[in-house]
């Protein structure tokens, strides 16, 4: 299907490029040969974050909000646009639906003219907080419709139905991956995410700020092995429309992880006990069988070494040179 070219660089959409993991797409994109129109209109992201790339050849940045249409001619599409943290999703839950929703429908329609796949990132949070562990892509999920997570968790949901009715009513070419939480370079230092906060708490020697008990547990993805899977997925045969869930399956409690980034950064910061947010999932691992057997996909980089990996990102923010 779609207009693809068959000789020369792809020119690949990514919505949402200036964020932390849409910045490591772009990068990887052009890496790969392939020219990027990155829109984004840095609600979360920066463009400090694009800094290594602004001015390569084959990367454009459009500053465009996706709840409204966007007229583009391009090869593929990655929507990636829509604040991911708690506290950004939160601050604005209205607008969060809008980019949710509106903006898929933007995008679809994009795709549906040009005859391009489009992938979406979804995210764990249509499973809710789950009653089946870990969870399969068939598991249809516990959430709450009513709550502060609703925005972003019905937004997504929401979202992926529009994907798969433009699949079905209109043939398009659809990718939808459930991204599981994924930490690494270029996440904002101050966006309340567990590993940033944990990490930036570490490195000032402030308490970390564990919510509850600490036992709820998590699966954390380094950001490069979940751009591989995006990759992948992307250029899967046509058929393969998701939704496939891409995280990494090791699972850790958050007493766990703030133990292990003490460990990793050497740090005195005691522990502090705050009152867990309402709705807080009480546990979220990932099955990727359906990626391991449809993209010969999984995570090589174990929560250890991501850490290692990420700890001087947030050290060079903290002395002021982000890079
Ligand atoms: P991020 O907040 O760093 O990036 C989101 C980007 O979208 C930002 O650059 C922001 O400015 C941009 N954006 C927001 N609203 C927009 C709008 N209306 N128009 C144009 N641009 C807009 O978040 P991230 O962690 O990089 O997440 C990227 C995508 O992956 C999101 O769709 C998120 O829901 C999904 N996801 C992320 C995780 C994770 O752990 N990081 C987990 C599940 C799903
Ligand atoms: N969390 C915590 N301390 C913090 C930030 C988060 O204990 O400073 C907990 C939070 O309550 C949740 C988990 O860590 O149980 C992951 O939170 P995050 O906001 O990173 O992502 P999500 O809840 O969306 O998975």
């Amino acid at each position: 299907m779609g207009t693809k070219r068959e000789f020369g660089p792809q020119r690949i959409l990514v919505t949402g490029g200036a964020g932390f993991i849409g910045s490591h797409l772009c990068a990887r994109l052009l890496a790969e040969g392939q020219e990027v129109l990155c829109v984004d209109n840095f609600y979360t992201g920066s463009r400090e974050n694009l800094q290594p790339i602004l001015n390569h050849p084959r990367f454009e940045f459009l500053r465009h909000d996706v709840t409204h249409p966007l007229y583009v001619e391009v090869d593929q599409i990655y929507n990636l646009a829509c604040p991911a943290s708690p506290i950004h999703y939160q601050f604005d839950p209205v607008q969060t639906t809008k980019t949710s929703v509106h903006g898929a429908i933007n995008m679809l329609g994009l795709a549906k003219r040009l005859k391009v796949p489009i992938f979406q990132a979804s995210t764990s949070e249509v499973y809710g907080d789950p009653e089946v562990h870990p969870q399969p892509e068939d598991y249809w999920g516990h959430v709450n419709p009513v709550g502060y997570r609703s925005c972003y968790d019905e937004g997504k949901r929401c979202a992926e139905t529009l994907f798969f009715d433009y699949h079905r009513q209109h043939k398009v070419e659809i990718k939808v991956a459930r991204i599981f939480n994924t930490y690494g370079p270029n996440m904002h230092p101050n966006d309340g995410r567990v590993v940033s906060n944990f990490i930036m708490q570490a490195l000032l020697g402030r308490p970390i700020t564990i919510y509850g008990e600490g036992q709820q547990t998590r699966s954390f993805c380094f950001v490069d092995d979940l751009v591989e899977g995006f990759i992948r997925l992307m250029n899967s045969p046509t058929e393969v429309t998701g939704p496939i869930n891409l995280g990494n399956p090791g699972e850790f409690t958050i007493r766990e992880l703030a133990d292990l980034i003490i460990e990793l950064t050497g740090s005195k910061s005691t522990i502090e006990h705050l009152p867990l947010p309402p709705d807080d999932p009480k546990q979220r691992r990932p099955d990727i069988t359906r990626a391991r057997n449809t993209l010969g996909w999984e995570p090589k980089i174990a929560l250890r070494e991501g850490l290692k990996q990420s700890i001087p990102y947030f050290e060079r923010v903290l002395r002021g040179q982000k890079r």
